[in-house]
């Protein structure tokens, strides 16, 4: 097995075995780009490194040395030599970009005496020091595991010796030595033996550091959010060039494309006199790249050919670091870049127009749950905000939460059930990934837009201000201070990433709309597209805003919404506990023009597209105060009754009390064991059927009106909570009837249809009767899942559905990601059943899974028509429909 590669050898498409950063290195050996040597030990190797270690080892050791020689023979350096050294980077990569998730270490090679050499060599002695200063403590942190901050706490003691405000640049030789002597005492007293002064031995404990480092737990907690698989890592090993040997040397990343809006401009960041991680890491603020035109002018003109070169190779935008060392430019790693959403939006329409992808290609390269980010919330123009403080907006959106200053608290409090989390830190580091997973927003006070907290941030879609210098945070004290405000642990914070502002409590936030590229990247998906898209709405105002997404018609309008209105709901409790069918009536003759009303706007609103209207769905309790609070109220009359008995000898409450009592006993009565089984859906209409019968009339006589100012209308009414044909052929005769009446009475010609809702396991697997009478299905997936888990929905996910995720019983939550083996299987069996009896019968999916992209794309595998969503879910819909349907073209 050939375990190394040169970076003569590789290419671009060789990423599963030498990782990204390997197989771009060789890539850009190819293209005859300015790459450091050197070459990269295989995943193969780390994988079988996990099984056997001391095999792995002894089988690579001479390969490793054979590699070593050709390096020294391309650089002129020698390894461990003290006059002229060479100086290696030992560096981990992924086949799947995992920033900052594992370890590298720089300037391996070096000891007490072949520092004295690179010092003399390149008669540059606070370079040589600086380095060796750096090689300690990072492979002190890396392969010997003792903590970074102790040695940053003598770097800053000696950093303060020289004023508050010194940086590491401001350190000179002298003062270098001194921090590395205590830097070796710090590892003596650590490990209880001396630094290795041994190159080979310093190598491969890196290299086996590094095969470890995959198995770290921040690197694992990382692999389990975004869903990546036990590739292992590879180990790259790189002759070192150096960006800190002073003005003329530098260090920097750089963008082909800006990556938090996609503007086709170029951005980056760089440091002079700086090395490696620098810039990432916030410790100086960096200078921007146009800095670099008058600094660096021929390099920075040759960086910009070398990243258009790239660009156009790799054919997406590129984030590359660089280095330059004594004025002379060399590239040290490309990838695709991460980038906020609507950058990747931008990027791919514009990719598009330059004819460098096609359409299909733009719509596979989104991540459907991350547009969905695009859909930023910002600040209410209206609103009165008190602004504390500005950041560098790292990544867009505004949101309001509770400002958390640790990283385990927010996972905490997450876990808790806290929704609204803002992770404020002096900077974060790949440690407190697991508090960004949990927090909503994150708010830094040191680094800049390619700082861990923004690149991680913006990868996640979440709302981030870094560098914002003007707080200052007491980690301790749990606070950050700002002018003379202090914000404690708990208090109310909004970010917006989008404007850097960061604002005192909560304060009102406006919903996104589409324009622009978003909205050309919509017309490609319908363009691509056959799975059709409506909303899930029940009011006129939010068929309003699916409209505006793209909403192609309504796949489910619940009405028992319209019920709970304020002014409505004393007037349906009355229908409920009228005692004589007159006084039902009564009661729904006041209903019915409500409800004309709200289908008469939706209907408008959705002119010439399916507007799909549920009959009434949930058990009738649900319309009636709580139990407890009526006996509570009945009883405080009962102590005034008696009060005034005792004194005045007479009891003016004695009505009140009577109707109370009825109260009570009309909600006994409908009280259920278990009423997500009970008296509902169309069980409903046919114990009460006066219910139904006013909805119909309501729901036909505005499309009747509509229709006869020239407003097409095509209205679906959905049975919901069907078993069994008997069951909707009883309800379905009774409502044609109104139906039919209603319509002759206007004398319009109108298509409708009737159908149902397939929810209960029974009606998928008799369809092919239920068929005979529903012109469409709906599949309910929340009941259906439901039903076919036998879990109650707000149990389960309070009690033991978490209990299972973590244990793995369950892959995912079934009422999140629809489960394709159980229900999805029933959904399939029902689709075959219904369109042998019916074969124009349409189907579609109204649970809250219309909106998740994989099981969009599943339903789009089984034939469904359309899938119904909320509507700012749409255009992720729309996307996920699009991709489902290029997956399959290619299949
Ligand atoms: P990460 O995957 O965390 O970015 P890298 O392996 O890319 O880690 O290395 C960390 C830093 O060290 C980067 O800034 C990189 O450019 C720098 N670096 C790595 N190898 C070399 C080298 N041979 N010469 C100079 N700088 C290097
Ligand atoms: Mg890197
Ligand atoms: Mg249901």
């Amino acid at each position: 097995m050939k375990f190394i590669y040169d970076f003569n050898e590789g290419n671009k498409d060789l990423k599963n075995l030498l990782g990204g950063k390997g197989a771009n290195l060789s890539e850009m050996t190819r293209l005859g780009l300015n790459i450091p040597p050197g070459f990269t030990i295989t995943t193969e190797a780390c994988l079988l490194y996990f099984q056997d270690p001391v095999e792995v080892m002894q089988k690579i050791t001479p390969d490793v040395m054979n590699h070593l020689k050709d390096l020294e023979k391309e650089t002129g350096k020698k390894f461990g030599d003290v006059q002229n050294p060479l100086l290696v980077s030992v560096r981990s990569g992924s086949v799947v970009s995992m920033p900052g998730m594992m370890d590298t270490v720089l300037n391996l090679g070096l000891n007490d005496e072949s520092v004295m050499g690179l010092a003399n060599l390149t008669k540059n002695k606070r370079f040589a020091y600086d380095s060796w200063r750096r090689f300690l403590q990072m492979f002190s942190d890396v392969v010997m595991g003792i903590g970074d901050e102790k040695f940053e706490r003598i770097l800053t003691k000696y950093k303060r010796k020289i004023g508050r405000n010194a940086q590491d640049t401001d350190l000179d030789f002298s003062e270098l030595r001194k921090v590395i002597a205590d830097y070796k005492a710090l590892y003596e007293k650590e490990i209880g033996s001396s630094f290795p002064q041994d190159p080979v031995k310093q190598l491969f404990l890196s290299i086996e550091a590094v095969f470890k480092s995959w198995n770290n737990r921040r690197a694992k907690t990382y692999r389990k959010i975004s869903n990546i698989p036990d590739f292992g890592t590879a180990v790259n090993i790189q002759a070192m060039v150096f960006g800190n040997k002073g003005n003329n040397s530098a260090t920097g990343v750089a963008f082909s494309r800006d990556p938090s809006n996609g503007q086709n401009q170029n951005f980056g960041e760089y440091l002079t006199n700086a090395q490696g991680e620098d810039v990432v890491a916030g410790i100086r603020t960096p200078k921007k790249l146009d800095t670099m035109k008058e600094e660096f002018p021929e390099i920075y003109s040759e960086l910009l050919e070398t990243m258009d070169r790239l660009e156009k190779h790799y054919r997406d935008m590129q984030d590359i670091e660089f280095t330059i060392e004594d004025g002379k430019l060399y590239i040290l790693q490309t990838r695709n870049g991460k980038r906020t959403p609507s950058a990747a939006v931008k990027i791919a329409i514009d990719m598009v127009k330059e004819g460098l992808i096609t359409k299909e290609e733009a719509i596979m390269r989104l991540d459907p749950k991350k547009i969905s980010k695009l859909l930023f919330k910002s600040i209410d123009e209206n609103a009165i905000i008190h602004v504390l403080a500005h950041g560098i907006s790292a990544s867009p959106g505004a949101v309001s939460g509770i400002a958390i200053f640790d990283a385990d608290t927010a996972e905490t409090l997450a876990n808790e059930g806290e929704k609204e989390i803002i992770l404020v830190r002096p900077q974060t580091k790949p440690d407190d990934v697991h508090g960004l997973y949990a927090s909503s927003g994150v708010l830094t006070q040191f680094g800049g837009k390619t700082s861990h907290a923004a690149v991680v941030a913006r990868g996640m879609g979440k709302p981030a201000i870094v560098g914002a210098s003007d707080i200052e945070i007491d980690e301790e004290n749990k606070e950050f201070r700002v002018a003379d405000m202090v914000v404690r642990e708990g208090d109310y914070i909004t970010i917006d990433g989008t404007t850097g502002q960061i604002i005192e409590g909560k304060v009102p936030l406006v919903e996104p709309e589409i324009e622009g590229e978003f909205l050309e990247l919509l017309q490609i998906a319908d363009e691509i597209k056959s799975l059709g898209v409506r909303a899930n709405a029940d009011t006129p105002l939010d068929a309003q805003k699916a409209l505006e997404f793209g909403a192609e018609g309504i796949g489910l309008c619940r009405t028992e919404h319209m019920f709970m209105e304020k002014e409505r709901l004393p007037i349906v409790q009355n229908m409920i506990m009228a005692r004589t069918k007159e006084n039902r009536q009564e009661a729904l003759d006041k209903i019915l023009p409500m409800q004309k009303g709200d289908f008469y706007e939706i209907f408008k609103i959705m002119e010439g597209k399916p507007v799909t209207i549920r009959l009434l769905d949930p058990p009738l309790h649900e319309f009636l105060p709580e139990l407890s609070i009526v006996q509570l109220e009945r009883q405080e009359l009962r102590m005034t009754n008696a009060l005034s008995k005792s004194l005045l000898n007479i009891s003016p409450l004695d009505e009140e009390i009577k109707k109370k009592n009825k109260v009570i006993s009309l909600i006994r009565s409908l009280s259920e064991e278990n009423p997500m089984m009970g008296l509902r859906g169309c069980r409903l209409g046919i114990v009460w059927p006066e219910i139904n019968e006013m909805q119909v009339k309501a729901i036909f006589q505005a499309a009747c009106e509509l229709k006869l100012q020239g407003i097409n209308v095509i209205p679906e009414v959905m049975i919901p909570l069907v078993g069994m044909i008997s069951e909707l052929q009883y309800v379905k005769v009774q409502l044609m009837q109104v139906a039919l009446e209603t319509i002759k009475e206007y004398n319009v010609e109108l298509e409708y249809k009737f159908g149902t809702m397939i929810e209960v396991p029974r009606a998928a697997l008799t369809a092919n009767e239920i068929a005979i009478e529903a012109e469409f299905f709906s599949f309910g997936t929340n009941d259906l899942t439901q039903m076919t888990y036998g879990f109650s929905r707000d149990d389960a996910e309070g009690k033991f559905i978490p209990i299972y995720l973590n244990k793995e019983i369950l892959e995912h939550n079934p009422f999140e990601i629809l489960d394709q083996e159980g229900v999805g299987q029933l959904m399939k069996l029902a689709i075959k059943l219904g369109k042998k009896t019916r074969p124009d019968l349409k189907t579609g999916i109204c649970g809250e899974h219309g909106g998740e992209p994989s099981s969009i794309k599943f339903s789009h595998s089984i034939g469904l028509d359309y899938v119904s969503c909320s509507p700012f879910r749409i255009p992720v819909a729309k996307i996920a429909a699009a991709q489902a349907a290029i997956e399959n073209k290619q299949e």
